[in-house]
């Protein structure tokens, strides 16, 4: 039935999936347009080192279940050579205190998933602002810099009030989450006081589901559609579903396909968001000189 609804949603929105590349040409075509006129304009890097594309991997820890699964994945993470954000619900489940202390100190992000897990964190603006101030508690007490809604529930005049340098709740194209769509965007943005950092890789669950084992190839192939345009492969893989069954295998593949391209800039999401900002700040400044 969910396949069915699906398939149906996906011929309802006007986004393409999992590649959307309209927005992305665009922006090339104006970049080259402008130097056929004036040939001494040149994009800025958009990576540092030279790197093609940035990848960025987050995980959403959704139930107590799931938690005693994180270290499965940050395991075969730092095995590889990669670490990653685990996004926690601050009162969805106890939070493990030990498992975060050993996560920063094996150099791995911690981050804050809505507050409930409950579907109605945007429910209403009151609301919202209520939770914004022990969401704002939570971030502070974990030293934790970054976001995602639960649900990718998302509404950014709202969002402004949490004292956050980065949100990942939006993402490029993905019409299978309760707010369909997406942003077109595969680079990061500004959205206020923060920055977006958009998923761009398509979410665990919804491959496995469709896909099986084919969800690899999915990945990867994104992965090759970002790397050409320079942008940032950021993916949102769940300990609760990614850990089930044999699907911790695909996502050890996938890494390790990643692994073999080496023209990348992995960074944790609090790096990338930085990175953008000291970017656009620098820009800035070299157009005051
Ligand atoms: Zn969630």
């Amino acid at each position: 039935m969910r396949r069915l609804v699906r398939s149906r949603k996906m011929n309802g929105v006007a986004l393409d999936w999992p590649i959307e590349d309209r927005y992305v040409r665009f922006l090339y075509a104006i970049l080259e347009a402008a130097q056929r006129r004036h040939p001494w304009i040149s994009a800025s890097p958009f990576w540092p080192s030279g790197a093609r594309f940035a990848f960025v991997l987050t995980h959403d820890i959704e139930t107590a279940a799931g938690q005693t699964r994180v270290c499965e994945l940050a395991d075969i993470e730092e095995e590889i050579g990669f670490r990653s954000s685990f996004n926690f619900v601050p009162e969805g489940y106890r939070i493990d205190a030990s498992l975060q202390a050993e996560l920063r100190k094996r150099g791995f992000e911690i981050g804050v998933h809505g507050l409930k897990h409950d579907g109605r964190l945007f429910s209403s603006r009151i609301k919202f602002e209520e939770r914004a101030v022990l969401i704002n508690r939570y971030l502070k007490a974990w030293g934790a810099v970054g976001f995602r809604a639960p649900f990718t529930h998302r509404n950014p005049e709202w969002m402004q009030a949490l004292d956050i340098e980065y949100d990942s709740s939006f993402f490029d194209t993905d019409p299978f989450e309760p707010i369909p769509g997406g942003t077109i965007s595969i680079w990061p943005f500004f959205c206020g006081r923060f920055v977006e950092l958009p998923y761009t890789l398509p979410q665990d669950h919804t491959l496995y589901e469709m896909y099986g084992p084919g969800a690899v190839d999915i990945w990867t192939r994104k992965v090759d559609f970002i790397a050409k345009w320079g942008g940032m492969a950021l993916v949102n893989v769940h300990p609760d579903y990614t850990c089930a069954e044999d699907n911790i295998g695909l996502y050890r593949r996938f890494l390790m396909a990643v692994k073999e391209k080496a023209d990348y800039w992995h960074a944790l999401p609090r790096e990338a968001a930085r990175w953008w900002r000291n970017r656009a700040e620098e820009r800035s400044n070299s157009r005051t000189d």
